[in-house]
């Protein structure tokens, strides 16, 4: 079960890095993966996560061009990360988490390389989610509609006056609807400490904020704050 789960969270994650990849440069009507340099369309086994690129000996085998080190990277700890959730939560909770992770590394990275992210990305990830969570969509307790409507409204007008990305107060009022009031304000805590470490640091004046969301989520599963 374990080695399932390790190959699960691997294809996730070279799953998400390759659509990101598509969605950052604007690839359209391509099916099929290609190489980064000389855009040759990639072989079954040079798409198997990890195993792929020792396979490749780190290079392209067309251009010879060498490939990213984060791929192999991203789906060792991707794997690691899903073997951590089968183990610990319901397979369906697992299953859950799984998708919404996948899906957040698409937006967090789309996020990161262009500071937008894409309308149907965003939009039909968000209904995914919802109807994939249906036992949280469907069972929201008074007390965290309530908080939702307070963190939700709030956001919504420092959106409004272009203090804060659509984006983002989408997420979180999805966010909201998933997760109890303690593991959202978490969330929002530890998103915000890292994107005013990030503009303390840096010369930037606006950044990406999803990234820090996304490493929200990770360390309250990690705490065991999601249920
Ligand atoms: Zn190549």
């Amino acid at each position: 079960m374990l080695t399932i789960a390790f190959i699960l969270g691997a294809v996730c994650v070279s799953f998400g890095m390759c659509q990101a990849r598509r969605y950052v440069e604007q690839i359209q009507n391509c099916n099929w993966s290609i190489c980064d340099h000389c855009h040759q369309r990639l072989k079954w086994w040079q798409l198997i996560p990890i195993l792929g690129y020792l396979l490749q000996g780190g290079k392209c085998v067309n251009c010879h061009f060498p490939i990213t080190v984060a791929y192999p990277i991203g789906e060792f700890l991707g794997g690691g990360f899903f073997i951590y959730l089968f183990s610990t939560f319901s397979d369906l909770a697992a299953i859950q988490f799984g998708f919404l992770l996948t899906w957040l590394l698409i937006l967090a990275l789309e996020d990161f390389f262009t500071q937008t992210v894409s309308l149907n990305l965003l939009l039909g990830g968000t209904c995914s989610v919802l109807l994939i969570f249906g036992n949280r969509t469907f069972n929201i307790p008074l007390i965290q509609i309530e908080f939702w409507i307070i963190v939700s409204g709030s956001l919504a007008i420092l959106s409004l006056n272009n203090y804060f990305g659509w984006a983002d107060t989408c997420l979180i009022s999805l966010f909201g609807i998933l997760f109890p009031p303690i593991t959202l304000a978490v969330i929002i805590l530890i998103a915000s400490c890292g994107a005013f470490i990030t503009l303390k640091f840096s010369n930037q004046t606006t950044l990406p904020f999803i990234p820090w969301l996304l490493i929200g989520i990770i360390v309250t599963l990690l705490l065991h704050l999601t249920t």
